[in-house]
């Protein structure tokens, strides 16, 4: 496995690969991998005969008051993951290559604008972009997104549908902590006893999920069971829930086709997010 820091480098290597005829799947990250991370790459690498790692913590979606600056990073730790889960190459460039004076930007209307682009107005036009680069940087067969970033894969696959990218979306389930919270690189923001009151978020989502399961179909009811089980929490401020159609991300009266209910929630300083789908 290679690490390599110029998008000159990126296309040599894949311009090799597919003159043999090899496929390419790509796993876009910001790097400080964790096991949520790796299960992308893991089925990336079962899925395609070379894989690319993207590690880059992209500024153009953070807003100046979030925490680009304090965003862990430890290549050497990720590129020690990428090589056990069998990646080919890690792509580690920095800000100027990938930006360079760039006065080009994606945007997307509409379903970047509800959930967390509420809160985070250019976040998803910084994802969009980013995305966008390495999917022309890399030329994947396949690209590969968390079900952790609900909302992020819903506008990945609306961008290639609208943008005519020739790259099948692989959208991979969350992976969580033996307690139930969600693996996340912010985690490690948390101190003992943030890290121990994040868990309502989990614990309120799966309380969502039975009473769905139990025949519920009133959004609001459901809604409203999430938000009071997360308010028991003293150190939780909750961002959004929210019950939405998977496909147009619109606010929905009942559980009547495949939804994603999606909850984010300030523990201290830290925003923390996750969700469940039902199809
Ligand atoms: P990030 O480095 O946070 O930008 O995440 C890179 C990719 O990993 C995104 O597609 C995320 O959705 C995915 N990811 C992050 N955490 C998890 C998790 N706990 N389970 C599954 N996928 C995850």
């Amino acid at each position: 496995m290679r690490i390599v820091k110029t998008i000159y480098e990126v296309r040599k290597a894949v311009k090799e690969w597919k003159r043999e005829g090899l496929t390419v799947g790509l796993v876009p990250t910001m790097g400080y991998l964790h096991e949520g991370h790796k299960s992308l790459i893991e089925r990336a690498v079962r899925e395609n005969d070379r894989v690319v790692v993207s590690d880059f913590v992209n500024p153009t979606q953070f807003a100046p008051n979030e925490d680009f600056e304090s965003y862990p990073r430890d290549i050497d730790a990720d590129a020690a993951l990428c090589e056990s889960a069998g990646a080919s190459l890690i792509f580690n460039p920095n800000a100027e290559e990938m930006y360079d004076n760039a006065l080009t930007f994606v945007d997307m209307n509409k379903i970047t604008k509800v959930l967390c682009g509420k809160t985070r107005p250019i976040h998803f036009s910084g994802v969009c972009t980013v995305v966008s680069k390495l999917f022309n940087i890399v030329a994947p067969d396949r690209a590969y997104f968390g079900e952790k970033d609900a909302q992020q894969l819903c506008v990945i696959r609306k961008m290639v549908k609208d943008l005519n990218f020739d790259i099948e979306i692989v959208g991979c389930p969350i992976i969580r902590e033996a307690d139930g919270l969600a693996k996340s690189s912010r985690n490690t923001y948390l101190n003992s006893e943030e890290r121990e009151a994040a868990l309502c978020l989990s614990r309120a989502l799966n309380l969502g999920r039975k009473i769905i399961t139990g025949g519920e179909t009133n959004t609001e009811t459901v809604v409203k069971a999430i938000t009071a089980e997360i308010e028991k929490e003293p150190l939780a401020k909750i961002d959004y829930v929210e019950i939405v159609d998977f496909n147009t991300l619109e606010r929905l009266d009942s559980v009547n086709k495949p939804v994603l209910c999606a909850a984010a929630v300030y523990i201290g300083k830290t925003r923390l997010i996750d969700n469940f789908i039902m199809e």
